[in-house]
């Protein structure tokens, strides 16, 4: 073997049995002259040092790990929410969407901030489960609307923004609960105590997402939700 030598240190895990590596002539002259302590207490510094890059590598490896983990979070799309209701008097949805502007100013006029903006396009929605509707008197978003996206309504029971529907699986009416029938406006909630049955009539329901609203806050899951499945038809038409 020419300019290297077989290291044979059995407390050194850089040289340990069998390993090879080159010294330089006069590192070789010094190692001759080394004292036993001096090799073993460089033997220690090796294995410090090799310690030392080994858990440096490790705190790396964690960090990387760590910061794609967070950009694939950050890299996951917003949930998408399709269950939006029209703020009331809105134009059945072909036509509300030509006709509003994305002015904003019915999401300013609703004093209960219950408007909120759809991201995709900048048109006003309501969540009920979020924050319903409350059929102010006079209809201040409305008023605020000066495309006429949204139409006058005239009375409460001509805005049509939904229709209320009980899921039977989900509704702990047989357990008692019965929230949602108290807080309806137009009184379209009833119980059936025989059957303890919640029912909706759909002449009376308006669509504004208060039952939504209140079933949430007293219930696991939401069992009466509202559909936007008759929006849009003009008040007059609703009655006719
Ligand atoms: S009626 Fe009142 S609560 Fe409902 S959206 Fe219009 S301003 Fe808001
Ligand atoms: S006020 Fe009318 S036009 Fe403006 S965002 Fe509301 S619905 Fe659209
Ligand atoms: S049933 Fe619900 S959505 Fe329909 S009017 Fe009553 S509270 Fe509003």
């Amino acid at each position: 073997m020419r300019g290297g030598v077989q290291a044979s240190c059995s407390r050194c895990c850089l040289g340990g049995t069998g390993s090879t590596y080159r010294q330089r002539p006069n590192a070789m002259a010094q190692s001759s002259q080394n004292s036993p302590n001096e090799s073993v207490s460089s033997c220690g510094r090796r294995n410090f040092l090799k310690q030392s890059v080994v858990s440096l590598g490790v705190t790396v490896q964690e960090y990387v790990k760590h910061r794609d983990a967070e950009a694939e979070k950050g890299e996951k799309p917003d949930h998408i929410r399709t269950d939006w209701l029209r703020p009331p008097g809105a134009l059945d949805e072909a036509h509300f969407l030509e006709s509003c502007t994305g002015c904003g100013e019915c999401v300013v006029a609703c004093p209960h901030g219950s408007i909120r903006v759809l991201k995709e396009n900048e048109t006003p929605v309501i969540y009920p489960d979020e924050k319903p509707c409350y059929l102010c008197d006079a209809f201040p978003c409305i008023a605020a609307c000066e495309p006429e996206a949204l139409r006058p309504v005239g009375t409460v029971n001509a805005v049509a923004m939904g229709i209320a529907v009980v899921s039977q699986r989900l509704c702990t009416s047989g357990q008692g609960c019965n929230a949602c029938v108290a807080q309806c406006p137009t009184r379209a909630i009833d119980m059936d105590f025989a059957s303890m049955i919640i029912r909706v009539d759909g002449n009376l329901c308006v669509g504004c997402g208060i039952c939504e609203y209140t079933c949430k806050t007293v219930n696991d899951q939401v069992a009466i939700t509202v559909s936007r499945e008759r929006a849009g038809i003009l008040p007059q038409a609703k009655h006719a």
